[in-house]
């Protein structure tokens, strides 16, 4: 696939300069200014740190040659607060939200922008380090990227560090998956265990004791989901549990095909550390965030070899069939509870945390 390497993270046009002012550490207003300042940012720690360091053309916009028309388009702001947190970053998390939301409409990765808002004041160290680990994760995905921006806010209007991302996917062809496209009988898998994101994020912000054994499963799906499509490619829906959690992502669904959704509670896999977090911190996992997993609703005959090849990819080593669409109870998901009872699952109300991703 011909991949474009053009950047045009500043806009106006100006002559290249080296001079690096090594005694600066942080990021000051003028680096945000577009003129010499933003230009040797760029030149000595954006474009490094993302691993661009060739052909790059400091133009308006990059031009593309997208090698078909069956294209996925879609952008994301990530405002995650610490900038890192057991188990991934800012970075890694700005990359792999993105590229997530193309994988699950069967897009490969194709180019990403990366839209940087800094506030005045952040380490140099600390925005290096963000940027190269979204660099790495870009590349995990399969992702070039090929534009950006970037501005800086004064002290005290931000908190550190802001990353939109803004990705274009190239659909493969016989995949069809969406969100309306759930059929009574189909079976709902999930590719791995609940809630390790917005757990491991509210441990380390309330500092809690046990916060060093959870890790957020933050991870670019696409290679996951590649290999899934080449033994299922008539998947029905693809689904990334992220704010809201399974519970508000299954809700999605159920009211969006028209559908009614019954799982199991005993085949939901969450780790025993999540278990006993949630019930510390008043949750339900099914309501916490994921940044590393799909759901996965397929046609009956399909979930064995999806199951199976969801499995023999490591980020998908814990997946499950969870549950199966009805035609009863359109528009709802309900739960047969661990108990033998039956419970409702209701679109969580609002945010059970903020700034999670
Ligand atoms: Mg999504």
């Amino acid at each position: 696939m011909m991949r474009q390497r053009a950047v045009c993270v500043y806009k106006r046009g100006i002559s290249k300069h080296s001079t690096y002012m090594n005694e600066e550490k942080i990021i000051l207003l003028s680096h945000g200014g577009g003129g010499l300042k933003t230009r040797q940012l760029l030149d000595n720690l954006v474009l490094p740190a993302l691993g661009i360091q060739d052909n790059v053309e400091m133009d308006d916009a990059a031009c593309l040659a997208a090698p078909c028309s069956r294209l996925a388009f879609t952008t994301d702001s990530y405002v995650v607060s610490p900038l890192f947190f057991p188990g991934g970053d800012i970075g890694r998390l700005a990359a792999s939200g993105t590229i997530n939301d193309l994988a699950m409409r069967g897009a490969a990765p194709f180019c990403l922008s990366v839209g940087l808002i800094i506030e005045e004041g952040l380490e140099m160290s600390v925005l290096e380090r963000a940027l190269k680990s979204l660099a790495a994760a870009a590349g995990e995905g399969g992702a070039a990227i090929v534009a950006g921006d970037t501005k800086v806010l004064e002290r005290k209007t931000g908190d550190g560090l802001y990353i939109n991302t803004t990705g274009i996917g190239i659909r493969r062809s016989g995949v069809e998956a969406g969100v309306a496209n759930a059929k009574p009988g189909d079976a709902v898998l999930i590719s791995g265990s609940l809630g390790d994101h917005g757990v491991a994020i509210m441990a380390c912000r309330g500092n809690l004791a046990f916060s060093s054994e959870l890790e957020s499963d933050v991870a670019p799906l696409w290679p996951m989901i590649s290999r899934l499509l080449d033994v299922a490619p008539g998947v029905h829906v693809m689904r990334d549990p992220t704010r809201g959690g399974v519970a508000a992502a299954l809700c999605d669904i159920a009211e969006a095909s028209g559908v009614g959704i019954r799982l199991r509670e005993k085949y939901l896999p969450v780790k025993p550390q999540v278990r006993s977090a949630c019930g510390l911190l008043g949750l339900d996992p099914i309501e916490v965030a994921n940044e590393g997993k799909a759901i996965v609703v397929c046609a009956p005959g399909d979930a064995e070899p999806a199951l199976e090849a969801l499995r023999a990819h490591p980020l998908g080593r814990d997946a499950a069939v969870i549950g199966r669409v009805t035609e009863k109870h359109r528009g709802m998901v309900i739960m047969e509870t661990a108990a033998g009872g039956e419970r409702i699952i209701e679109p969580p109300l609002g945010e059970n945390l903020p700034r999670i991703c």
